[in-house]
């Protein structure tokens, strides 16, 4: 019971004057409380009243006997104006009229005089009586069991309901202070007490006196703290509209507020507990009384104080959740409105659906028909579940494919002829191919798609030159490398059963082409990866067989998508290392790479052009001479691509704008020292000497008008000081360029220019305003500075003998990065009675080695023959050796140059000047082909070799290459080593020594 005292009395307070809403809620207290059973309240007390008005009226005293039942009849009247007023305190009670009254024990808070109290308990008590019309009973506080706390709430009940106790035992629990309580009205369960004045329980035998001390209301102190109260009750008031209602209804009945009623009233609203309540009623001193509820009323405003803090601190943090929830919806309908939101499953079908009605007629109809039941599908799926996410890429991937578009191809062969040539030179085979490729298209209508296999040494033009066939084509480009490529998935997409699925390369491709017949360039097929699970080799099969790509089918995508009007072209460094599979299905074309002459036209006519609009230089502005760019290419890129070519250009003309920068900068700035003398006055310090030697550094400048072939500095100095108004004035920039200039390394010159540059055209400008007519110098690059723009050179001749040593013959050989020419040396360790063996050294792989044993053996066979009397290999420890002992070395074709190397010791006869051969030998003499021919004859070119010797299969490999690299060269083809012998040491007789 005790556990309900603090929130019971706090429902009670707002239901007191409240009628309909708070009867349930009181239901439930009376549930709560009375839980006892029925219980006689008849146990009756006579009673004394008090007439409660603190005027100090005689109390009337009525004197009754202790009943059994409290016999009393209310007069009609009265009883029906207390029941139709329910709410309403009647304004005089007569309870002098009743001898004997009910007790009713409250077990929660005492009644004031003034105040209503539910009680449901009454009610069955009042049943047994219900004709006698029982209207008033005293209502006494119960007491709680000595030595409990009644502020304390425990959980569980203890002891027995108030309503057990009878007779004497319960007279001895009640207050002795109680109220007069009238039975006001009866609803439903419910039976409500309406409290009239205090009422002190005598013995069986009823005592009455004045209850209320009399009082001087016109006492200071009295009054003092009346208006205290008064005043505390406002602040409640204030803050609490509950209160507020209670005092606007009790002042309307009750009336005025007399100093004991302010009292009541204020204990009657307050939370205290019932034994700090009883004290108030049992006060019967106004004043004291009066300080007691003042003690209440002010804890209250205390109460209300952290009540208020708790409702704002919680209204807060409500209004900041609601804050962020209304901006949250207000951010969605703005995404929405942007076409950024797709979760709207309606606009989302509506989009997939547009877009597919677009292609709608050029769409495959197996395609369509998954869509449909895609889309179907898609409605029916939550939207924040992961099916619905998957089933939505799905759809975005499948409609945003090129279903049947194709880009307009141009069979105009003259026009791809055109572009083909604009980008690149030479390369005629690969030009002629392509040409045929759009010839079949205009003749046929259509074009089929193809695989072409570029191979070659990197940086021979393979990716540039897919990127101009698709111009050339009107085709779009898509280029994707497989260069260690392992999974399957990369080619073929994940299955969409995986998280985080993705199609393949090449649906990847179609979609970012927006065609269905772009030109995919596969780059470094030759360097395919294996993968652990499935072959990436057999998937770019499908990919690229002809037979089978009409339905390719993504496993991601699941629907064949006819990839036939592809054009593949793929590029490979080495094409041993491809597939075989793969291998068939393509058209090979290499290219072996460039020679001194391809590359001095490539660099002229291409990469110098592309370099000098890249620098913004104009073409006036620069020369580079023959001489110079020769010497660029024999001595700094030797290699078979013009990668490096392109690099060491670049090179040379980022230096010459940094150049060219800082000589207009000097100009100009003496430009505008002649605009404005007044403020270059104070910069007269640096000489017309430091000027020039500081802009021209190392490089020799002159005028675009002057002779071109006047390059020394003093000559350009003397120019240049011509061209300075006044070279004493020096502007202001100066300074600046002086500083630029202090750790100006190589490295830094490019950004350094780059910040110079914008000076530059600050300064132009003025130039220009000033009328100023500036001529353009000019840098003019040679064999004698270029050494300035590129460092000293990185190659040195491949060659390391003018004439082959006893012993020596040079080879050639074919790498991934093109061809070399090698030397093959051998010299004798010492000679004895049979102590012919053959020591190897090089780096040489199995087969070079075996070749090695080979060309002893054949060379001894060979000596045999011509110089049979020569025991030179029985008896000789020989060591041949290979040179680059760093780079691993292997292959067949050095066979005829070992043979040659091995006789030439065994006859101590040099081979001819200028000689290079290859070839593979046979035990028994015969020469085989080999590969790479015109890799090896440029080699050969570079290294000055003069006369190449092949084998005799290899001519028509020759006979295809381009005249500028035959040009100059006796080849001999040969298809048995005796006429190497011939051709190397010429006669035998004179070979004796
Ligand atoms: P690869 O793919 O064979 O390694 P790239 O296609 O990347 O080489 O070519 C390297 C550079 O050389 C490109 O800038 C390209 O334009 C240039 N190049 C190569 N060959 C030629 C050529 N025959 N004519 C003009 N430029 C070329």
């Amino acid at each position: 019971m005790e556990n309900n005292t603090r929130e019971g009395s706090f429902h009670e307070r707002g239901d007191w004057f409240g009628e309909q809403t708070g009867r349930r809620k009181l239901n439930e207290l009376a549930n709560m409380s009375y839980t006892g059973e029925k219980t006689l309240f008849r146990l009756t007390a006579s009673f004394s009243s008090d007439s409660g008005e603190g005027d100090g009226d005689a109390a009337k005293s009525v004197d009754a006997k202790a009943v059994e039942e409290a016999e009393y009849a209310s007069t009609g009247a009265e009883a029906e104006e207390a029941k139709a007023s329910s709410a309403i305190v009647p304004t005089i009670p007569r309870p002098e009229d009743h001898l004997n009254v009910m007790v009713v024990p409250l077990p929660h808070r005492p009644l004031f005089p003034g105040f209503y109290m539910p009680d449901s308990k009454l009610l069955s008590a009042l049943a047994d009586n219900c004709k006698r019309s029982v209207t008033y009973a005293g209502a006494f506080l119960f007491k709680d069991e000595p030595g409990t706390d009644p502020s304390l709430v425990s959980g569980t009940e203890t002891g027995k309901s108030i309503y057990e106790f009878k007779g004497q035992e319960l007279f001895n629990r009640l207050h002795d202070i109680g109220t007069l309580a009238q039975i006001s009205s009866i609803q439903g369960n419910e039976v409500y007490l309406l409290g009239h004045r205090r009422l002190r329980k005598t013995e069986m035998v009823c005592i009455s006196r004045s209850l209320e001390l009399p009082y001087n209301k016109d006492d200071d102190v009295i009054k003092a703290t009346y208006f205290e109260v008064i005043s505390t009750l406002r602040d409640v008031l204030k803050i609490s509209s509950v209160w507020r209602e209670y005092a606007k209804t009790y002042s309307r009945y009750i009336g005025e507020f007399t100093y004991g009623r302010l009292a009541d009233f204020g204990a009657a609203l307050s939370m205290a507990n019932k034994l700090l309540c009883q004290q108030v009623l049992e006060e019967l001193d106004v004043h004291r009384r009066l300080k007691l509820t003042l003690d209440l009323i002010k804890k209250e405003i205390e109460i209300n104080k952290i009540q208020e803090s708790i409702a704002k601190a919680i209204e807060e943090k409500i209004s900041g959740e609601q804050r962020r929830y209304l901006l949250n919806e207000q951010l969605k309908a703005i995404k929405k409105e942007l076409g950024l939101e797709t979760d709207d499953k309606t606009a989302l079908s509506a989009k997939f659906r547009e877009r597919i009605e677009s292609k709608k007629d050029r769409c495959p109809p197996h395609v369509l028909q998954v869509f449909e039941e895609e889309l179907a599908k898609l409605q029916l799926l939550e939207a924040s579940s992961s099916e619905f996410n998957v089933t939505r890429n799905y759809l975005d991937w499948l409609t945003a494919l090129p279903w049947g578009d194709y880009s307009d191809e141009n069979f105009d062969v003259h026009n791809a002829q055109k572009i083909l040539d604009e980008d690149h030179y030479g390369l005629s085979d690969v030009k002629e191919r392509i040409l045929e490729f759009i010839a079949v298209g205009k003749l046929r209508g259509t074009s089929h798609g193809k695989i072409i296999c570029l191979s070659g040494p990197p940086g021979v033009g393979k990716t540039s030159i897919g990127r101009s066939i698709a111009r050339a084509l009107n085709r779009k480009f898509y280029r994707f490398s497989v260069g260690g490529l392992a999974d399957v998935a990369e080619i073929k997409g994940h299955r969409r059963t995986y998280i985080g699925a993705m199609p393949g390369k090449v649906v990847q491709c179609l979609k970012s082409v927006g065609t269905a017949n772009p030109l995919i360039l596969i780059d470094e097929i030759d360097k395919l990866g294996r993968g652990h699970a499935g072959d990436p080799a057999s998937a770019l099969l499908e990919l690229l067989d002809p037979e089978q790509n009409m339905n390719f089918l993504d496993h991601y995508l699941d629907v064949p998508i006819d990839l036939s009007k592809v054009l593949f072209v793929c590029t490979a460094n080495v094409i041993e290392t491809i597939p075989t599979p793969l291998l068939d299905r393509m058209e090979v074309i290499a290219i072996a790479g460039y020679i001194t002459d391809e590359k001095m036209h490539i660099a002229r006519d291409y990469l110098e052009k592309a370099t000098r609009e890249a620098c913004g230089i104009k073409p006036e502005q620069v020369e580079v001479t023959a001489a110079a760019l020769h010497e660029l290419i024999e001595n700094y890129c030797r290699e078979a691509g013009v990668r490096n070519l392109q690099k060491q250009i670049e090179k040379i003309y980022r230096k010459i704008a940094l150049q060219l920068v800082r000589k207009a900068i000097s100009i100009e700035t003496s430009a505008a020292a002649s605009i404005q003398p007044g403020k270059l006055e104070q910069y007269n310090e640096p000489s017309k000497e430091d000027l020039i030697e500081d802009v021209d550094g190392s490089l020799s400048f002159e005028k675009s008008d002057s002779d071109p072939s006047s390059e020394n500095v003093d000559a350009a100095a003397t120019a240049e000081s011509k061209n300075i108004a006044n070279p004493e004035q020096i502007g202001e920039t100066w300074e600046e360029v002086e500083m630029a200039e202090v750790d100006l390394s190589p490295d830094q010159t490019t950004r350094v220019g780059e910040q110079i540059n914008s000076k530059v055209d600050e300064v132009i400008d003025i130039g220009e305003k000033a009328g100023g007519d500036t001529e353009v110098d000019k840098v003019v690059i040679d064999v004698s500075n270029l050494v300035d723009f590129v460092g000293k050179p990185v190659f040195h001749a491949d060659r390391i003998y003018d004439q082959t040593p006893i012993g020596v013959v040079m080879g050639l050989a074919w790498t991934a990065l093109g061809g070399s020419t090698l030397y093959i040396e051998t010299t004798l360790v010492e000679q004895g009675e049979a102590k012919g063996v053959l020591h190897i050294t090089g780096q040489l792989g199995d087969v070079m080695k075996e070749s090695a044993q080979i060309a002893h053996t054949v060379a001894r066979a060979i000596l045999l023959e011509k110089v049979p009397e020569n025991p030179f290999f029985a008896n000789s420890k020989l060591h041949l050796h290979v040179p680059a002992g760093a780079t691993p070395k292997d292959g067949p074709s050095a066979g005829c140059t070992m043979i040659t190397s091995l006789l030439s010791l065994a006859i101590k006869k040099q081979v001819r000047k200028d000689l290079a051969m290859t070839g593979e030998v046979t035990l028994t003499g015969r020469i085989l082909p080999i590969g790479g021919v015109k890799e090896k004859t440029i080699a050969a070119r570079r290294s000055e070799v003069k006369t190449i010797i092949f084998p005799a299969a290899n001519r028509r490999d020759f006979d295809e290459l381009s005249d500028n690299v035959k040009e100059g060269l006796d080849v001999h083809f040969v298809d048995d080593y005796s006429k190497i012998f011939e051709l190397a040491f010429g006669s035998i007789d004179s070979s004796k020594s």
